[in-house]
């Protein structure tokens, strides 16, 4: 379950979203080209911009939406062991709940995972069982993809003092407050641990920006990839899944 906080036209509305309409919604917001960033804790937040009508006549001002998921079972630390056997469960569409000496464990086609740690990942909320199978749940995928994508940009350097052989070590020659001949380098660099990422802004927040678009990028591969529905199950019960996102 999820705490969904909408900011919409006249404030903002809080309400509970199930697994079920948080993934609706962000299957909805991936294909409507919402920008959409997940969360350490496994959740998500979903930003669109609107065209409405202004106070004066015939003015159209850009507003912006946002709708907050942030789960009530936050995942917590996903250390290496969970994530391999998460990905043990991920990567195994049999991968099921056996009973071993009146316990349970989670069996896959040729592995399994003992009873204390079926336990303990049912009891985090990492897994759920769907049909007879058991598959990881939305706070699980979304906190694994956080943490696969944890982005930072560097500090820029800042003035200095030319080093020999740079090619604009004359520069700056007239500066006051004591940074004549000095250069100033704002540029700032940003890179994601996954390793795909490794782009120069010319100052930081441009890196910031950088680092964002990344992060959005990865996760509307993983809502397209992952959360759309087949045709025909594209229903989620709550039947407020639409005004949520035209907020
Ligand atoms: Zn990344």
């Amino acid at each position: 379950m999820y705490r969904e906080t909408i900011a919409h036209a006249h404030g903002t509305t809080e309400g509970t979203a199930s697994e079920q309409h948080a993934t609706m919604l962000l299957a909805r917001a991936a294909r409507r080209g919402y920008a959409i960033e997940v969360t350490t804790p496994g959740g998500a937040l979903i930003t669109w911009t609107r065209h409405v009508f202004g106070p004066g006549e015939n003015t159209v001002v850009r507003a912006d939406r946002s709708i907050t998921l942030e789960p009530f079972t936050p995942v917590g630390t996903l250390s290496d062991t969970v994530r391999a056997d998460l990905d043990l469960i991920a990567g195994d569409p049999h991968a099921r709940y056996a009973e071993e000496n009146g316990r349970r464990v989670i069996r896959g086609l040729v592995w399994r995972i003992p009873a204390f740690t079926t336990a303990r990942l049912r009891a985090r909320g990492l897994v759920v069982e769907e049909e007879g199978l058991v598959c990881l749940s939305l706070t699980a995928h979304l906190g694994l993809l956080a943490h696969a994508h944890r982005t930072r940009t560097t500090t820029p350097e800042g003035w200095r003092r030319p080093s020999a052989g740079d090619p604009y070590g004359s520069a700056g020659l007239n500066r006051p407050g004591g940074r004549a001949g000095m250069l100033y380098g704002g540029g700032s660099a940003a890179v994601c641990s996954c390793g795909g990422l490794s782009a120069f802004g010319g100052d930081r927040s441009e890196a910031r920006r950088l680092a964002r678009e990344h992060r959005r990028a990865v996760a509307a591969a993983f809502v397209a990839e992952q959360l759309t529905p087949p045709p025909g199950r594209d229903r989620c019960s709550c039947g407020r899944c639409a005004d949520c996102l035209t907020a």
